[in-house]
Formats: C-alpha cells, sequence, structure tokens
C-alpha cells in the first residue's frame, strides 16, 4: 500500500495563549525611544539615530527599526558612528567606560538601559567600587548585561555561570572583611539560579543576596507553569539571542511539557504541534505581531478553539508598571 503523507500534521483541538507573554515594559520604552528619534531625525533631516549593539533580542523588530533610518553598531564600533546620529545605548546595559568614550567622541548619546538592569549596575557600583566589596554575579557568559555589571566594577565582580562554576570559585582571602553581595541576570531561570545561589550561600554564608530576576521574567516563567499543565507542546515566539524566550523553553521542559523555540509562524512543522493541545507563549523582546501569525496559522487550518489562558493578578500587575521616559541628556550614571 502508498505510503500517505499529511503535511499539515495533527490540528490541535485548542490553543491556549499565555498570559503575561510578550514585550516587557522596559524593551517597549526601549523600542519606543528608538522610534521617536528615528522619526524626529527624519524630519529634521539629520542621519538616523545610531544603536549600540543589538538594540533587543529580536530580529524581527531590529529589521522593522532598521527600515526607519536606524542603525546599528557594535559596541567597538563607537567611533565609526557619524557626527549628528544621535547615539543609542541599549537596554540590557552598558559597561561605564563606553559612556565615558562617547563622551570624548562628542557624541550626543541616550542610555535606554531597563530601569531593572541600570538597578542592578547601580548596586554593584555603590557595593564594589564605594565599599570595596566583592561581587558574584550569577549570568550568562557574554550577555550584555554580564558585561555592563562587570564593566562596573572589573576588580571587584566575578561572574559565575553554573552551579559548577559557583562550586569552584575562589574569591581573594580578604572575602570575608570586605563583605559579598550575590546578584543575579534578570532574565534566568528562577529555579537554576536558586539553585546557583544556594550553592553559592553554602560557601559564602556571610553573603548578601540582592535578586536581580525582574518582574518580566518571573511573570512570564510563572505563566508558562501554569499552562505546562494543561498542554502536550508549548509554542516559545523568539528572537534567536534571547535568554529569556530559551528560559520559557527551559522553564516548560521543567514541567515535563516539550517546548520549541521559533522566530514565527514560518518555523512551524508539524510535529511541534501534533497534540490535542498547544499553549502558546513569546519572549519579553517579541511583538505581538509574531504571536499574531501563529495563531492566524492555527486560524486558518480550521482550529476554532484559540484562547487566551492567563493569570490575571500577574496580568493586571504589568498593566500597572510604568517606567519614567529614557533621559534625553543623561547626567553623570556612575
Ligand atoms: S526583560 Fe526585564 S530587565 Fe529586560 S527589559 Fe524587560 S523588564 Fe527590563
Amino acid at each position: 500500500m502508498a505510503e500517505i503523507i499529511r503535511p499539515w500534521g495533527i490540528i490541535p483541538e485548542t490553543i491556549l495563549l499565555a498570559n503575561p507573554r510578550g514585550q516587557c515594559a522596559g524593551v517597549i520604552r526601549t523600542v519606543e525611544f528608538i522610534e521617536g528619534e528615528a522619526i524626529k531625525a527624519r524630519e529634521e533631516g539629520k542621519p538616523g539615530p545610531t544603536v549600540v549593539g543589538q538594540p533587543i533580542h529580536n530580529e524581527y523588530e531590529i529589521a522593522r527599526l532598521k527600515a526607519l533610518g536606524v542603525r546599528v553598531v557594535e559596541p567597538e564600533d563607537l567611533a565609526s558612528i557619524p557626527q549628528g546620529s544621535r547615539t543609542i545605548f541599549r537596554a540590557h546595559g552598558t559597561p561605564p567606560y563606553q559612556f565615558k568614550l562617547a563622551d570624548e567622541l562628542g557624541l550626543d548619546w541616550a542610555n535606554t538601559a531597563c530601569p531593572y538592569v541600570m538597578t542592578r549596575q547601580r548596586i554593584v557600583w555603590q557595593r564594589a567600587s564605594q565599599n570595596g566589596s566583592y561581587v558574584i554575579d550569577i549570568s550568562k557568559r557574554g550577555h550584555p548585561e554580564q558585561l555592563a555589571v562587570y564593566g562596573v566594577a572589573p576588580d571587584r565582580v566575578y561572574p559565575v555561570e553554573d552551579i559548577d562554576q559557583a562550586r569552584n570559585l575562589q574569591l581573594p582571602n580578604d572575602h570575608t572583611e570586605r563583605g559579598i553581595i550575590i546578584t543575579n541576570q534578570t532574565t534566568l531561570s528562577t529555579t537554576e539560579t536558586e539553585a546557583t545561589r544556594s550553592a553559592l550561600c553554602k560557601i559564602f554564608p556571610h553573603a548578601v543576596i540582592v535578586d536581580g530576576i525582574c518582574h518580566a521574567t518571573d511573570d512570564r516563567q510563572e505563566a508558562v507553569r501554569f499552562l505546562a499543565k494543561k498542554a502536550g507542546k508549548f509554542l516559545v515566539v523568539t528572537g534567536t539571542r534571547s535568554h529569556n524566550g530559551k528560559m520559557l523553553g527551559k522553564t516548560s521542559w521543567q514541567e515535563g511539557t516539550p517546548a520549541q523555540l521559533i522566530a514565527g509562524w514560518q518555523d512551524l512543522s508539524p510535529e511541534m504541534y501534533g497534540t490535542q493541545v498547544v499553549a502558546v507563549t513569546s519572549a519579553a523582546s517579541t511583538p505581538e505581531v509574531l504571536v499574531e501569525g501563529v495563531v492566524n496559522f492555527f486560524w486558518q487550518m480550521g482550529v476554532q478553539d484559540i484562547r487566551e489562558d492567563g493569570l490575571a493578578e500577574l496580568v493586571e500587575r504589568e498593566r500597572r508598571i510604568r517606567f519614567a521616559p529614557v533621559e534625553k541628556n543623561p547626567r553623570k550614571i556612575f
């Protein structure tokens, strides 16, 4: 008998949309600021603004900003920014030496770092640079936020990525007198961070803990835990470099539900959704239009039962968060 192929696979009966999901207050603040500067530059006939590093971790959103005239350069190419192009530092933080260099180059700059990231940098600056304490920073190697925090006090900050590195960490002998703080990147897995922190606390029981996980990370992982129990598969719409997006997928796997990371509906294949109930979430930098593409994909396939299924109190909490606008002409930051 001939083999029968059904290219659409098993069509789900229900699609559940996690809530909270998608762009957080910090990302929205950065994106709106960049858009505003691009429009202003166009109106005034000036060069478009230049963002130093990836403004946020979503390729679709970056392409959209570039179409508005925004340039993106790597941090080491600061000197290539043309005079007259507004220089914008990214959402997940910048080491202080780059602000200094921008000043030396005479650039007109603004810092769109999320207030959660700035708070971590300021605490590290105060405790390490001012008080001489050591800082253990649980963070992803090479992530912009790790570089931003490390750059505040390179001689005092000790990044660790996981529990193994935590167990092997050696601090200078005077750490008892100087004091230690243990902090962590805003977008990590809450459960893994807790495990790494516990290992560190056994070695350094006198350390002070500064929990850096932001509300957006916490809430989106909580919403995944809530929905994972109801779904056979989880789809995470995310940019490839988004750490919080990867952690949403990991959270679902931890709950026993297989997860797939996708950039948008174009990535979908039958083995990703071949189950009765599929849950969908998106990273804190993913624009909602990409989730709508996934919803439309299933709608076109004939799935009728597509609905939000979230945690009302977290949705309400997010709705109330309003950050102060980005400072147009920042004063001294550190
Ligand atoms: S994920 Fe958290 S730290 Fe990052 S921009 Fe959003 S609110 Fe700020």
